[in-house]
């Protein structure tokens, strides 16, 4: 038995005991346990404190609830996985020698619908079209660097990890639910540091992203995954309905299934693959615009009223703005102490897109801007017609940026009046900017509503708006373009295929897509299990 007792007063140094007992005014000694699962930092007062929630364990509960104080109750067994303390154990299982799942990708969904798999009993395949993320790394450092042209297969968005290897490595998800045990018990057995999973807006930074591969690849292997790179999956293989393997770029097929594609939103062949084997799918919303870059001690200002926040973190902020006469805007993927990186996988086009090491302590912060596009404003008339009008708008950016992947840039003061701009502050995107008008990248109605957006929000953090704050374009990955039709075994129109993870248009982020490929693994092994 335990309690859950939110808000409490977090101070780093102090023991998890003597916090909560000074919190519910008792003696120390009266508490046998107390574990803090979730932190933030609460910077709505002058001075910003940190609040913690504690999992707490005392032999007289019953007079602590009586007390009826905001927020203290019972814990619950569900409450381990909300705050991913339980590390779920999937039961082993036997399949039939015809189940031989193959995963396509090695993103957050198809490393954790593989590992999950594994762990089961299923012999496992698991298909990447990139190198490991030790490769991976020498292939985007070289490109940024100019050692090396832009490789289309090993890159920010492809190779061992996925998208979100060079991000900023958010791990918070709005989802709370028990999967969520079994996905940060995982991280932490990789290497992950508990105390970061406890956070409440939990970030690990491309650096610890990174180191966290290979243990996972070991472990897949350990499970008798075969673990397979440089393997473009070009085709799948339909038949009577079913899939039943997939195709390679050299012409080699590779036979079985359950087949998951997880192979994200940047994957355009990817997904007309699947369109073109009989998978349904419908065009959606998509989110476009810029990130915007200022120094992260003009941040600190607005936010802290100090530039000098001692061992408070670098600040944050999330900002909205919904207007009823012009579509929404609003930022997203903030990282503060990051900066702004090329995020591209197809030549001659630039997206860009933000990330941080664990320290956040670059001199710049970054968020994308982004304006919410309905299907209707982008003619969609097929499930890829986004893809094209994403493909366009970077198309336009490699040109108005010198095609040399520079990245088109403006100071937002200029973009608000629609006057070019013609030098702007140094800024941290590491192939070079060229000062410009955004409005020879962006359509018409994302530049409208942008500039009403950073109005608002120089409304809410003064400076915003101001002459330090500079947008480079463009953000156009933000969300999946097309939406598969999936029922709880897959793909509604093939059986065994299960498009999962972000280019399914299932997921937004790291933990959502491994939830999403969680689910699939989950529901292959209930239906194909034997027992
Ligand atoms: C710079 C950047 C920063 C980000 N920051 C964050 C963040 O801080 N927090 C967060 O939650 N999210 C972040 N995201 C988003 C997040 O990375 C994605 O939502 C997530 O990675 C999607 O997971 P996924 O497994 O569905 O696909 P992906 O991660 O895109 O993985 C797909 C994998 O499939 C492989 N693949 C593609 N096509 C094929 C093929 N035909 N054959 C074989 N393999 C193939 C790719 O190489 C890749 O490894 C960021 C994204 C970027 C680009």
């Amino acid at each position: 038995m335990a309690l859950l007792v939110p808000n409490v007063t977090w101070e780093d140094h102090a023991e998890d005991v003597i916090l909560v007992a000074r919190h519910l005014g008792l003696d120390p000694a009266a508490i046998t346990g107390a574990r803090l699962v979730r932190r933030s930092l609460d910077a709505r007062q002058r001075r910003p404190r940190w609040v913690g929630v504690f999992r707490v364990e005392l032999p007289d509960e019953a007079s602590i609830l009586a007390r009826r104080l905001p927020g203290v109750r019972r814990w619950i067994p569900r409450d381990a996985g909300r705050y991913g303390l339980d590390a779920e154990v999937p039961p082993r299982r036997r399949f039939a020698p015809s189940v031989r799942p193959i995963v396509v990708g090695a993103g957050p969904a198809g490393l954790f619908a593989a590992l999950y798999l594994a762990e089961s009993g299923a012999p496992v395949r698991l298909l990447e079209r990139g190198g490991p993320v030790e490769e991976r790394i020498e292939a985007v450092n070289g490109f940024w660097r100019g050692r090396a042209p832009l490789d289309p297969e090993n890159n920010l968005v492809f190779g061992e990890g996925g998208a979100g290897t060079f991000s900023d490595g958010k791990i918070y998800t709005r989802r709370r639910d028990g999967e969520l045990g079994y996905i940060f018990q995982r991280l932490i057995s990789f290497g992950a540091d508990p105390a970061s999973i406890a956070e409440a807006w939990a970030h690990l930074g491309t650096d610890r992203i990174r180191a966290l591969l290979p243990p996972f690849r070991r472990r897949l292997q350990e499970l008798g995954v075969e673990v397979c790179y440089h393997q473009r999956v070009v085709d799948l293989r339909v038949e009577d309905g079913r899939c039943v393997g997939v195709e390679l770029a050299d012409g080699a097929v590779v036979e079985g299934g359950p087949v998951l594609v997880a192979t994200g939103h940047s994957a355009r062949d990817a997904i007309e693959m699947m369109v073109r084997a009989g998978a349904e799918a419908s065009p959606r919303g998509i989110a476009i615009g810029a990130r915007v870059e200022h120094p992260q001690a003009l941040i600190d200002r607005a936010r802290y009223g100090t530039e000098a926040r001692g061992e408070l973190p670098p600040a944050s902020y999330r900002l909205a703005f919904n207007p009823s006469s012009a579509p929404a805007a609003r930022t997203f993927c903030m990282c503060p102490g990051g900066v702004v990186v090329p995020a591209m996988n197809h030549p001659q086009r630039v997206v860009v897109n933000g990330m941080s090491f664990a320290a956040r302590r670059a001199f710049w912060s970054n968020s994308a801007v982004i304006v919410e596009i309905d299907p209707r404003t982008y003619g969609a008339d097929d499930p890829l017609a986004g893809f094209r009008w994403q493909d366009a708008i970077e198309r336009a950016a490699f040109v108005a940026g010198g095609e040399t992947y520079a990245a088109p840039a403006q100071r937002v003061a200029d973009f608000l009046v629609d006057r070019p701009s013609r030098e702007v502050p140094r800024t941290s995107y590491p192939l070079g900017i060229v000062p410009g008008d955004l409005r020879a990248v962006l359509p018409d109605p994302v530049v409208r509503s942008m500039q009403a957006a950073l109005l608002a929000f120089e409304g809410k953090l003064e400076g915003f708006a101001g002459a330090d704050g500079v947008l480079i374009a463009p953000e156009t990955r933000t969300t999946s373009p097309v939406r598969f039709h999936r029922d709880e075994r897959g793909c509604s129109t093939v059986a065994d295929l299960f498009p999962v993870g972000e280019g399914a248009g299932f997921a937004g982020g790291i933990v959502s897509s491994a939830l999403d490929g969680l689910s699939a693994a989950r529901a292959i092994c209930a239906e194909a299990g034997l027992d």
